[in-house]
């Protein structure tokens, strides 16, 4: 039986759906704006895509370009003008920095009540005490898309394979307050396949083209595979879509699963700044 597939482009179309009708009850435009440095041509794409969705639900939207050599504190200085806007209600700052300029700091002048991107410390601190706050876009819409399962989350095996701040460490943060027993997996785990087989809920960011194969899935599971890679020409996931299918329950195909659902969950992170 062929698993049941997630819809992350259908359901960030009603989510923006709805931010456009709760817009109408607004007596002021939603802004977010977007810090590039450099001219990385991904960065550059991804902006756009998010500008793109600004527009679609009458956000107004600005993108801040600041040279590749651009000094820390001159960075710095243009997230705090943008902290001190009363029009700028979410911020994000584009990710890769170069190497020149310390990720962390960036992140930490990001006023926590316009991180759109929920990664502020504090927002992450909220998250880790399980308190209301803003949290984190891709791991948000991978909640979203359990959700459509229908399925509870609670009592539910949850394995997290891969751990970062972005991804990985926040989404199995999310399941734990939601009563999910969580497994975090990464690149020191031995026997892999031993914790994925265990797992009811299957999250996979690990940027390993195609890496997990349909005898690494307990059959029925819920898989999400977060991952972005180029093979080709297409974009492939960190799961091997085919033969995965085959095995699980439901399953986020890429493109169109979690990736669309990252950029619904900014919009919903900066009209929730907006309003608080
Ligand atoms: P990172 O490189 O920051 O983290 C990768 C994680 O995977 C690390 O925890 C690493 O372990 C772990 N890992 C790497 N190789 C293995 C392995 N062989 N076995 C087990 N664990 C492994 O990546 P991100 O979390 O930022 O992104 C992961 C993927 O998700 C990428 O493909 C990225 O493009 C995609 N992505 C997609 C988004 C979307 O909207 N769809 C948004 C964000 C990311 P360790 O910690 O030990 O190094």
């Amino acid at each position: 039986m062929s698993a049941e597939l997630l819809n992350g482009t259908r359901l960030a179309k009603q989510i923006r759906s709805r931010i456009r009708r709760k817009l109408k009850k607004l007596t002021f435009t939603p802004g977010l704006a977007v810090v590039q440095v450099g001219d990385d041509p991904a960065s550059t794409l991804y902006i756009k895509h998010k500008q793109r969705d600004c527009e679609k639900v009458h956000f107004h939207s600005e993108v801040h370009r600041l040279s590749a050599d651009v000094s820390q504190s001159t960075l710095i200085q243009r997230i705090e003008t943008l902290n001190a806007r009363s029009d700028i209600h979410g911020m994000l700052v584009q990710m890769p920095l170069p190497e020149t300029i310390d990720k962390e700091t960036v992140i930490d002048s990001i006023n926590p009540a316009k991180d759109a991107d929920g990664l502020n410390p504090v927002n992450l601190g909220n998250l880790l005490i399980n308190r209301e706050g803003v949290t984190p876009c891709t791991p948000t819409g991978i909640i979203r898309l359990i959700e459509l399962t229908g399925e509870a989350v609670e009592g539910k095996h949850a394995v997290c394979v891969g751990r970062s701040p972005l991804v990985g460490k926040p989404v199995g943060l999310m399941l734990l307050n939601r009563n999910a027993t969580v497994t975090y997996c990464h690149s020191r785990t031995p026997d892999l396949a031993a914790q994925t087989r265990k797992a009811d809920l299957l999250i996979v960011a690990i940027g390993r083209p195609e890496f997990i194969t349909a005898d690494m899935v307990k059959p029925g599971a819920i898989v999400v595979d977060v991952g972005i890679n180029h093979r080709e020409g297409r974009a492939v996931g960190d799961v091997k879509f085919e033969e995965v299918k085959e095995v699980a329950g439901f399953m986020t195909p890429v493109p169109g699963g979690v990736g669309p659902m990252t950029r619904a969950m900014l919009l919903e992170n900066t009209l929730k700044l907006a309003c608080s």
